[in-house]
């Protein structure tokens, strides 16, 4: 059985810190559109602050453990509300990879499940709001299906990959009504929601992570 292990982990969020800092440009380029502008930074420092938290962990640590200190740096890192959008995001999936030293990779589509719903709970929009909730939900669902589909876990992540990419695709034909670019309204409209986009960043790089032969 192929395992998600804690160095797998902290592999992971130094892959998201430097995907995400090579895209900090155009996220504040984004969100100066419809927002202020921030989003690439906040992003940025988020990831940087999550990845060098889980690095600065001693080595006999679990996944939950990780999760946890990616949540804190990253709250601590951000004042925009992608903060503790994610902040809350990977302290659901810390509870859901538990006090582990690693986890069956097959079960890392429920990391996803879990962050989607820690958005939700945290931010209360809804699908169609024009937020990175139109990336995270349509991907949790082609997480949930694929698991009781028991499909492979490539073709998973594959599905959820897609699902991410149509979801901040969606979101440029939506109205603001959650977050700082609901004030625009109407003129919101034609313009992606940046918080939907860096999402689907985020996705994407968990899906080359744990879909791929092999794993790391
Ligand atoms: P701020 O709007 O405070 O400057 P950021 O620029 O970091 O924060 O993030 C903006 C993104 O946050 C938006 O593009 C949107 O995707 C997301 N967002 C805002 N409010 C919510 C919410 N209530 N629920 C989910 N996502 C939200
Ligand atoms: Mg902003």
């Amino acid at each position: 059985m192929r395992a998600l292990t804690t160095a797998h982990m902290a592999q992971l969020f130094r892959e998201l810190a430097s995907t995400i800092a090579a895209s900090r440009d155009e996220l504040c380029r984004l969100d100066g559109v419809i927002g202020d502008a921030d989003h690439g930074i906040a992003m940025e420092q988020g990831f940087a602050a999550a990845s060098k938290a889980i690095d600065a962990l001693a080595a006999e640590i679990t996944l939950a453990d990780q999760l946890n200190a990616a949540a804190k740096g990253f709250l601590n890192a951000v004042g925009a509300s992608s903060g503790p959008l994610y902040a809350t995001a990977f302290m659901r999936a810390a509870k859901t990879a538990g006090a582990r030293t690693e986890m069956p990779l097959n079960e890392a589509p429920g990391l996803i499940v879990a962050m989607a719903e820690g958005i939700r709970s945290r931010g209360k929009a809804e699908v169609g709001e024009k937020t990175m909730v139109d990336v995270w939900t349509p991907a949790s669902v082609a997480a949930e299906r694929g698991m009781a589909d028991q499909l492979p876990i490539a073709e998973i992540m594959a599905r959820i990959r897609e699902a991410a990419m149509s979801g901040a695709e969606s979101t440029k034909s939506m109205i603001a009504t959650k977050g700082r670019s609901a004030r625009l309204g109407e003129r919101s409209l034609g313009h992606v929601d940046p918080g939907a986009v860096s999402a689907a960043m985020v996705l994407d790089v968990m899906a080359e992570e744990w879909g791929r032969d092999g794993t790391n």
